[in-house]
């Protein structure tokens, strides 16, 4: 009975160890850690029947298994950096940990909606592609203004991105994943309540301003319109 015991204990400690187990720097605050484990409970609970096909190519169907399926098969370590500088939320340094995620002091400064926090892990498990060349972002043009003549700022730091390596050509790159993954949480996600449809909304849009390459972003248009 004792033999069977411990048995069964051994048993347990190797099927926890199937589960992805994040190596954390020292240094990240446990508040970190605890949210990230909380954000991806949450991007694991999204379902939905209906996706576009730019999604099913990418992620599949609109199911949290292959969203957090998608995140752990790229990043195995969480650290903190900098991130080159005032605009950054988190970022992968390529060729240097090809599967670290770091995330910057922005991440804790500002307070962001657990939608877009989501989001950014995708974005980030972007960058570690290095078959892609990491899906290094552009520069942004400068200036660089929207169809009124609006100056483009980050959603979030109100900053301007003119100048800035935080653009893309491609419809596949980091921000056309984010611009992806939001329109679709906005219109086929069906458990996500009407914050987290808001939020996405406001994300998606984001994203598509960031995509330079005009064809490119008729092609997002054309996989799931802006709402009106
Ligand atoms: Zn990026």
């Amino acid at each position: 009975m004792q033999l069977f015991g411990i048995l069964l204990a051994v048993f347990f400690l190797a099927a926890s160890d199937c589960r992805a187990d994040f190596i954390f720097d020292p240094d990240v605050p446990l508040a970190i850690r605890e949210q990230l484990k909380n954000d991806l409970a949450f991007l694991g609970s999204l379902e939905g029947k209906k996706v576009s096909s730019f999604h099913r190519k990418i992620f599949g169907s609109l199911s949290g298994k292959n969203y957090v399926g998608f995140f752990e098969k790229r990043i195995k370590e969480i650290g903190l950096d900098a991130c080159g500088g005032s605009i950054a939320f988190a970022c992968v340094v390529p060729l240097l940990e090809d599967n670290k995620m770091y995330f910057a002091p922005n991440f804790s400064i500002y307070s962001l909606p657990q939608i877009t926090r989501v989001m950014m892990l995708i974005h980030e498990s972007r960058h570690t592609e290095a078959r892609q060349n990491y899906w290094a972002h552009l520069v942004c043009p400068d200036p660089f203004v929207d169809e009124n003549g609006k100056q483009i700022v980050g959603t979030i730091t109100g900053k301007s991105l003119a100048g800035r390596p935080a653009c893309d050509a491609s419809e596949f790159a980091a921000y056309g994943l984010d611009r992806i993954f939001m329109r679709n949480i906005e219109k086929n996600c069906d458990n996500c309540g009407q914050k987290v449809r808001m939020d996405a909304n406001i994300f998606g849009s984001a994203a598509l301003d960031r995509i330079i390459d005009p064809r490119a972003k008729r092609r997002l248009l054309r996989d799931l319109p802006d709402s009106k």
